[in-house]
């Protein structure tokens, strides 16, 4: 599933193709997953911003209010400037040629809304910082995670104590900052490491252009791969040596998701 990097590569590919351009219409077949995107016709671009996984695009129409288009990219979800068999949205632009949605699985959704109302949308609604903005604070995420109970990887990907980090990013920030993916109670200096793992992992990785897993979902809208798998520590590697002490990642699943970790190197400390 694209997380923050796979989705700010995607940004960065298609800002300079939407940026002030007229969007002339959206064309699609499902109405439940693509919502209201009638009211973007004729409008114009004229930011391209994104919350977490979110992309955020600013449509203007003079002497009208502003609105905002939200496109989550599910597990499959991504643009491209030629169409593929599993192009889902068409958006009509009226000084260039189409740019196209693709969606193998069809999780991905779209919605015109007004600017930062989002109704229905806890996840966006609720979202914590970003990892790369300067909003994110060490001293605050030490608040939001320090000494809680809850399992630390599940409370990452709630996207609460930081926006954008999904299975992959989790993963391996946890493993740069040693810490278990089932730690609870962490100590501050463990927390601090995490905040440093976190904006370090997602800073390489969106610089690499994401990470495009053997599945090959993942594209950039140019039709690129990104290449952060390559530095992949743990996430898809069980069984391959740890880059650190040589003992073999293992894989588990928890809270009913696949989570790589190497046991030596991150071991679950007993904090009653
Ligand atoms: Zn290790």
């Amino acid at each position: 599933m694209p997380e923050l990097p796979e989705v700010e590569t995607t940004r960065l590919k298609i800002e300079p193709y939407l940026l002030g351009q007229r969007l002339l219409r959206l064309e699609h077949d499902a109405s439940h997953r693509y919502q209201n995107t009638h009211l973007a016709s004729g409008r114009t671009v004229t930011r391209l911003s994104r919350r977490g996984k979110y992309l955020l695009l600013n449509l203007e129409d003079p002497g009208q209010d502003s609105l905002e288009l939200i496109v989550h990219l599910g597990m499959t979800g991504g643009f491209r400037f030629a169409a593929t068999p599993h192009t889902r949205v068409t958006m009509h632009i009226e000084d260039a040629e189409p740019l196209y949605f693709q969606d193998a699985r069809r999780f991905g959704k779209m919605a015109v809304v007004q600017p930062g109302v989002y109704p229905g949308m806890p996840t966006l609604s609720g979202m914590g910082p970003e990892p790369l903005g300067e909003t994110f604070s060490e001293r605050a995420f030490v608040r939001a995670v320090a000494g809680g109970g809850r399992m630390i990887k599940p409370w990452l990907l709630s996207q609460v104590p930081v926006a954008g980090v999904g299975n992959i990013y989790a993963d391996e920030s946890l493993w740069a900052a040693k810490v278990h993916p089932a730690q609870t109670r962490l100590k501050p200096a463990e927390v601090r490491r995490l905040y440093e793992a976190i904006r370090t992992t997602m800073q390489a990785a969106v610089e690499a252009g994401g990470s495009t897993l053997s599945d090959g979902s993942y594209q950039q809208p140019d039709g690129l791969s990104g290449s952060f798998q390559t530095r992949h520590n743990v996430y898809d590697r069980a069984g391959q040596p740890c880059n650190r002490c040589g003992s073999e990642i293992v894989k588990i699943v928890l809270a009913q998701r696949g989570t790589h970790f190497c046991p030596k190197c991150q071991t679950l400390k007993l904090r009653p």
